[in-house]
C-alpha cells in the first residue's frame, strides 16, 4: 500500500449541491456486474418516474428504473463509460418530479419481502463494482463481521464523506437493515483517520441503542491506498487474508460501502428505486469542485450546459473514477451510471509520461497490496509469453496503480496487465 496526495480539498467540506432537472437522459442497461437488463418500455412510451424500464436477466443482474418522468425517445448504442459502447434508454425528460413518503408497517416485512424490495428497486454495490446487492444479501455461507466501509481511499473523491456528515443516521438504517437480513456477529464501521469530522457521529450512533445491531465498532484506519479494496480492508481490520480465487465470504466476512446502505435504506423505507446519486466532480480544470445529487443518466455535457460545473481551463484529461483506478474518457458525452462516485477534469495534473526500461528494482513489488509480482506481468507482455501469467496469479491483480505509481522507469504496469490479462483464460 502507498500513501498519496489527497486532493480532497475544497470538495470534502463543501455541503452537496443537487441538480434535478437534466432535459435528457442516457441510461446504459449494464450498469452492474452481471448480464445486461433487458428492456421493458418501447420508444415513444410515456414513463413516470420509479418506473421500470428494464428488467434484471438472470440471478446476476439489476433492474433499471426511470429517474424522471419523460418519453422514451431512443434505445441505441450510446457511449458507455466503462464499456466505451453500450445498448442505452435515452428518456426525454419533463419537469414534474415524484416525492416519496415513507413505508408503513416496515417491522412487518420478512426477511424475503426486504430481499425482494432491495432486488425489485435495482440497487447494486455503489463503491464503483456494482455487484447487485441482493446477491450480496443472500450470502450462501454464515457471516461473522459485516464491514462498513467508510474508507474512500482514491485521492479527490469525497461523496462518501460527505453522505456520512449529511445522511449518517439513513447510513446507520441501510445497516439496521442489512444486520437483520445476514444476521453478523459483529459490526466493523471502518474510517480512514482523515475522515474526523464524523467519527463522533458514529460513536453516537453506535452507542445510542436506537438501531437494532449485534456487537459493532468503529475502527480508525491509517489512511492508506488502497484501503478501501475489499481484501484490503477485510485484512486491515481483521488480519485476515482472502485467498485468491475466494470471496470476503468464505472467510466469514462480509463489505458494503456506506453509499450501498444509504441506497438500500431509500428502497426500503421509501421503496425509492436507485434513480440518482452523490457525485464528485474534482480536477483544477473546474471552476468550483463539487459533490453533486444527480439522475442516474445525467450526461457530463449537460452539467456544464446547465452551468452546474463550469471550467477554469480545458481539461487534458477527463477521468470517470479516481486517477488511480478511474478510465480517462475522450469527451463529455458520456452518462453517469449507478456505480459512478467521480469524475475528474484535470489539467495542471497531468505529466508527460516517458517510459524507459525496467530497472528490476522492485518497488513495484513492495508495495503491492495482493502481494504479486508486477515487474513479471511486463516484462512476460512485453515478451508475449502469456502462458504462464495464470501461475503468477495475474487474475488477482485489482488494478490499483499502487505499481504504475510507484515505478522509477514510469512503466503503465497496469495496461500491461490489462493486457495480459485479455490472454488468460476465463476459468
Ligand atoms: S518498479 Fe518499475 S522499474 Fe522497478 S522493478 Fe517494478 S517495473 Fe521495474
Ligand atoms: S500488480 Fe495489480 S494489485 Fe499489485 S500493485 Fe499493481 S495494480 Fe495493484
Amino acid at each position: 500500500m502507498i500513501r498519496i496526495k489527497e486532493f480532497k480539498e475544497p470538495q470534502h467540506n463543501l455541503k452537496s449541491e443537487k441538480f434535478v432537472n437534466p432535459k435528457k437522459l442516457i441510461l446504459p442497461l449494464c450498469q452492474h456486474t452481471g448480464r445486461p437488463s433487458t428492456p421493458c418500455v418501447k420508444i415513444k412510451d410515456e414513463v413516470e418516474e420509479g418506473q421500470l424500464l428494464a428488467k434484471e436477466d438472470g440471478f446476476i443482474s439489476a433492474q433499471l428504473h426511470s429517474p424522471s418522468k419523460g418519453k422514451i425517445l431512443n434505445i441505441s448504442n450510446f457511449n458507455h463509460p466503462v464499456l466505451q459502447k453500450g445498448n442505452a434508454i435515452v428518456v426525454l425528460c419533463s419537469p414534474e418530479k415524484k416525492s416519496y413518503s415513507l413505508r408503513k408497517h416496515i417491522d412487518d416485512l420478512g426477511n424475503d419481502e426486504i430481499v425482494d424490495i432491495i432486488k425489485n428497486n435495482g440497487i447494486v454495490g455503489m463503491g464503483g463494482a456494482g455487484f447487485p446487492s441482493h446477491v450480496k444479501l443472500q450470502p450462501p455461507k454464515k457471516i461473522d463481521t459485516l464491514l462498513i466501509n467508510g474508507c474512500e481511499c482514491e485521492p479527490f473523491l469525497s461523496t462518501d464523506h460527505r453522505l456520512m456528515i449529511e445522511n449518517l443516521k439513513e447510513i446507520f438504517i441501510g445497516i439496521e437493515i442489512i444486520a437483520k437480513l445476514i444476521k453478523p456477529k459483529r459490526i466493523v464501521f471502518a474510517l480512514e483517520e482523515n475522515k474526523t469530522e464524523e467519527k463522533k457521529q458514529i460513536n453516537f450512533y453506535i452507542n445510542t441503542r436506537k438501531f437494532k445491531l449485534p456487537k459493532t465498532e468503529l475502527i480508525i484506519l491509517k489512511t492508506a491506498y488502497p484501503q478501501g479494496g475489499e481484501k484490503q480492508l477485510i485484512y486491515a481490520v481483521t488480519k485476515q487474508k482472502v485467498p485468491g480465487g475466494k470471496l470476503p465470504l468464505d472467510i466469514g466476512c462480509l463489505v458494503h460501502n456506506v453509499a450501498t446502505c444509504f441506497a438500500i435504506y431509500e428502497a426500503v423505507y421509501l421503496n425509492k428505486p436507485l434513480i440518482e446519486r452523490l457525485v464528485s466532480f474534482c480536477g483544477d480544470s473546474l471552476v468550483k469542485p463539487k459533490n453533486v445529487w444527480v439522475k442516474i443518466g445525467t450526461t457530463l455535457q449537460e452539467l456544464f450546459d446547465q452551468k452546474i460545473l463550469e471550467f477554469i481551463n480545458e481539461p487534458k484529461k477527463i477521468i470517470s473514477g479516481g486517477p488511480m483506478m478511474g478510465i480517462t474518457l475522450t469527451n463529455l458525452e458520456y452518462p453517469i451510471l449507478k456505480g459512478n462516485g467521480g469524475f475528474l477534469f484535470l489539467r495542471n495534473h497531468v505529466t508527460e509520461i516517458k517510459e524507459s526500461a525496467c530497472i528490476r528494482c522492485a518497488r513495484c513489488i513492495d508495495v503491492c497490496p495482493m502481494n504479486l509480482l508486477p515487474q513479471e506481468y511486463v516484462k512476460r507482455v512485453k515478451n508475449e509469453e502469456y502462458n504462464n501469467l495464470v501461475d503468477l496469479n495475474i487474475k488477482d491483480c485489482i488494478e490499483c496503480g499502487c505499481c504504475a505509481y510507484i515505478c522509477p522507469a514510469q512503466l503503465p504496469i497496469v495496461h500491461y496487465i490489462k493486457t495480459g490479462k485479455v490472454y488468460v483464460p476465463k476459468n
